[in-house]
């Protein structure tokens, strides 16, 4: 499934824009990651007819074009006044693993140097990409390998956009297909919190979603928030897609600890939030992320109590066992602390599935994503002389 060639060269032409960064030609203009009024203005900027940008966007978002020397159906004036000012080229891929288990991680820089990866995980006859929204992330969930890394930057539209399109060309997937797609889910559940950089992953998944393009529908679309609670409604009703939250832990205490934003959102405010998620029904419900680590969350009185909380809720549980990652302060529950947890939570009605761990091999897996750039950094401050 996967075409190597696809990969490299869109490698190679972001590579172009990675130095175009860094030499004396300032780097043209992404087109990725405009709305379609942004891409009308920029068309007319050009002395063209708005109606241009519906082509545009569909060589872009629909085709997949990486060069606009391939877009046919545009003018050769049109063509030649896009090459001068803009590009649609992806972001340098700085490395790229896969798995034993077929699980792909790439690690992706963008125009500014700046890291953060992608993981995509396929299945029989699909396959969920995990998308990264920041670079590093402010929260410092004390599980998360991520939050061990500062904030660096908030990623823009395009750069969230790109993520998506870059497994669409190392998996072949262009035109967009309709049916038998290898990347045909989304979460958001890479590096950073998505809903402290909300504009920017709402433009790209308005981008993701339209059906002229990428077209990937808001019901195969999760996010998943550590909790910023004030910011959930807003995110069912402007965007619509599914909902995922990390809890984690059942009492405040515990998750004050493990989940440090929830100092600031506690547990019943979380609750509320989510009961009052627009897209809520039995056949759309919330899944709650919960963690396994041994001895901290995982006691059958815990389970009882998550399903006390989840009441009247329209619920799933996801058990995830932790991953564990070098220096981590906590260890994966054992296979039947999590059996039982899971008989208490599923004999209360509601699904609870334990997520296998994809990628763990290649730290692609939940919670293990951390740039290698900044690792790199860390070690050499640690071989670095102490002056
Ligand atoms: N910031 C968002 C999304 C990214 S984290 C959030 O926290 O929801 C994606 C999921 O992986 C979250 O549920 C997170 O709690 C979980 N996770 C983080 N570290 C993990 C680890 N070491 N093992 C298993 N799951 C982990
Ligand atoms: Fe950030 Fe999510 Fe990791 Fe918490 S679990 S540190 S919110 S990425």
């Amino acid at each position: 499934m996967t075409s190597a060639p696809a990969l490299s060269e869109a490698a190679h032409s972001a590579d172009r824009d990675a130095m175009g960064a860094g030499s004396r030609q300032p780097a043209a203009a992404n087109l990725i990651g405009l709305s379609r009024t942004e891409l009308e203005t920029a068309v007319e900027a050009l002395g063209q007819p708005r109606f241009r940008a519906k082509q545009l966007w569909h060589w872009i978002y629909h085709r997949g074009a990486t060069e606009f020397a391939d877009m046919s159906s545009l003018s050769k004036e049109l063509r030649a006044h896009l090459e001068d000012r803009f590009s649609v080229g992806r972001p340098t891929v700085a490395t790229e693993q896969q798995s034993v288990d077929g699980t792909t991680k790439w690690l992706l820089r963008f125009a500014d140097g700046r890291e953060a990866e992608t993981v995509h995980i396929p299945e029989a006859d699909r396959g969920t990409l995990c998308v990264s929204s920041q670079i590093g992330c402010t929260l410092t969930c004390t599980f998360c390998h991520t939050g061990t890394q500062r904030l660096v930057r908030n990623l823009t539209p395009g750069e969230i956009v790109a993520q998506v399109m870059l497994a669409r060309d190392a998996l072949g997937e262009w035109p967009s297909p309709k049916e038998g797609r290898m990347l045909s889910n989304i979460v958001l559940m890479g590096m950073g919190e998505p809903l402290y950089n909300y504009d920017n992953v709402a433009a790209a998944l308005r981008i993701i979603m339209d059906p002229d393009g990428i077209a990937i529908s808001k019901r195969k679309i999760t996010l998943s928030t550590s909790g910023v609670a004030p910011m959930i409604e807003r995110c069912g009703r402007e965007l619509g897609v599914n909902l995922a939250i990390s809890l984690h832990a059942v009492n405040d205490a515990l998750r004050d600890e493990l989940v440090p934003l929830n100092r600031k959102y506690p547990i019943a405010e979380l609750m509320d939030a989510c009961r009052r998620y627009p897209t809520l029904s039995n056949a759309r419900r919330i899944t709650f992320e919960y963690v396994m680590l041994k001895g901290v969350n995982d006691s059958p009185a815990e389970a009882r109590e998550l399903v006390r909380l989840l009441a009247d809720i329209p619920a799933k549980v996801n058990l995830i066992p932790f991953n564990p990652w070098p220096g981590a302060p906590y260890e994966c529950s054992s296979e039947r602390a999590i059996k039982r947890f899971a008989d208490v939570v599923m004999g209360a009605g509601y699904p609870a599935p334990v997520r296998a761990p994809r990628g763990r091999d290649i730290l692609a897996a939940c919670g293990q994503l951390k740039s290698a750039s900044v690792k790199l950094r860390a070690s050499q401050r640690a071989r670095a002389p102490v002056s």
